[in-house]
């Protein structure tokens, strides 16, 4: 498909992500872990209520895997997934409900950081990616998308191979600069110790896959 633009609003959030004004850049793997267990609460909850998903509590789980290789780090959800449509509305536009707004009290960190209280969302991949990809499949669907990015340009969505639902989302590292290792997030102690510090409420499990060579 064709580049597409970014909303304004959206263009505006991403340029400051990416020229960060912030220099929390850790804070992204909670955003994503927190995205990704809001689209398994979705998935839970119609389980819950209809009971036709043939899926169980305990079939839920998130996974975080790093790759140094290829310098990519993944985080993988078997939740409700996304549409083509819901992919363009939900990663082309900021936003309407939760983003840049106080999350709750069982989320804030020990810190004294109050911009880290805010959730700043998805966007939140490109203060440490140059480019995103998002894999993502809705439940129910036998259909599945790929949406690309690389920043401000905008956006590509197009069909892909995903045999399971949920979303898959690639992050490719920025290069290390003297400032700032990306390449750090790609270490298990690393993420362990960020999933400790800012994931810990989360109520479904958080694996990692830990790097075959
Ligand atoms: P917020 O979580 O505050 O709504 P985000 O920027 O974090 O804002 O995410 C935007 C939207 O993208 C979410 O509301 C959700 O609809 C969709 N989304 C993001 N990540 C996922 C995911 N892993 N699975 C399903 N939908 C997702
Ligand atoms: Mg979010």
């Amino acid at each position: 498909m064709a580049m597409k633009q970014f909303k304004a609003e959206s263009k505006r959030l991403l340029d400051l992500m990416i020229n960060s004004i912030y220099t929390h850049h850790e804070i992204f793997l909670r955003e994503l872990i927190s995205n990704a267990s809001d689209a398994i609460d979705k998935l839970y909850y119609r389980t819950l209520k209809d009971g036709d998903t043939g899926l169980n509590r305990s079939d839920f789980s998130i996974s975080i895997e790093p790759n140094k290789e290829a310098r990519t780090l993944v985080i993988r959800d078997n939740g409700c997934g996304m549409t083509k449509d819901e992919l363009e509305n939900n990663l082309g536009v900021i936003a309407k409900s939760g983003s840049l707004s106080f999350k709750s009290e069982q989320e804030k960190s020990d810190d004294i950081d109050i911009i880290g209280q805010f959730g700043v969302g998805f966007y939140a991949s490109f203060m440490v990616s140059d480019k995103v990809v998002v894999e993502s499949r809705a439940f129910g669907s036998d259909e599945a998308w790929r949406w690309t990015s690389s920043g401000a340009e905008g956006y590509t969505v197009d069909p892909c191979n995903k045999p399971d639902h949920g979303t898959t989302i690639t992050l490719h590292l920025k290069p290390d600069t003297d400032d700032e290792k990306f390449s750090d997030f790609l270490e298990e102690f690393r993420l362990r110790s960020l999933i400790k510090k800012y994931s810990d409420y989360i109520r479904y499990p958080i694996r990692m896959e830990v790097e075959k060579h």
